[in-house]
């Protein structure tokens, strides 16, 4: 499985940095499990990313449905999925998310320290706008269908970290 179809580059350092940074000083954006799928071992690749204390799992209570489309939910499965930690998780040398909004650890003064490449989906989906109101084409209720058939991976690197899976 490879990665996840390129996100074309909607960067605006005009409006972002006029903003200074609203949505990364608040909540860093969720990955998406290509980035790792496309490695020959996604579990390490995972752990890795989590050992470098750079990056937390956040925690998704419930599986996204559309009613509409005849689809039924699971309000009672939690999913768990990596995103960038915020300055308090990284202090704390946490490897899961800790309530409460923060500024993301790759915020620096000129923006993004990552690459657009690089970055994780939920930020590169991210659409600015002047007024504000920034709209996106992927987020967590995206990365939660997404992450939940990759549940086993996420078990796999917290184990080799030594950290059992914190939901049955
Ligand atoms: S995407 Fe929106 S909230 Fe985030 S820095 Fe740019 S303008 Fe601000
Ligand atoms: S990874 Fe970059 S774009 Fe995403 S929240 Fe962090 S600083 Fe912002």
């Amino acid at each position: 499985m490879t990665r996840e179809a390129p996100v074309p580059n909607n960067e605006s350092i005009t409006l972002c940095g006029a903003c200074g940074g609203a949505c990364c000083r608040t909540r860093p954006g969720i990955e998406a499990p290509g980035r790792f799928l496309a490695t020959p071992d996604p579990a390490g690749a995972l752990r890795d990313l989590l050992a470098s204390g750079l990056w937390v799992l956040d925690t998704h209570y419930g599986v996204p449905y559309d009613p509409g489309k005849g689809e039924r939910g699971d309000p009672d499965r939690i999913i768990l999925y990596p995103r960038p930690a915020t300055r308090a998780e990284q202090a704390a040398e946490s490897i899961f998310a800790l309530p409460g909004a923060g500024e993301c650890v790759f915020l620096r003064d000129d923006g993004c320290a990552l690459s657009f490449a690089d970055r994780p989906r939920a930020c590169q989906a991210l659409e600015p706008a002047a007024d504000g109101e920034c709209s996106s084409s992927w987020t967590r209720f995206d990365a939660a269908p997404a992450w939940l058939p990759h549940q086993e991976a996420v078990a796999a690197a917290l184990d080799r970290l030594g950290r059992a899976y914190p939901f049955p």
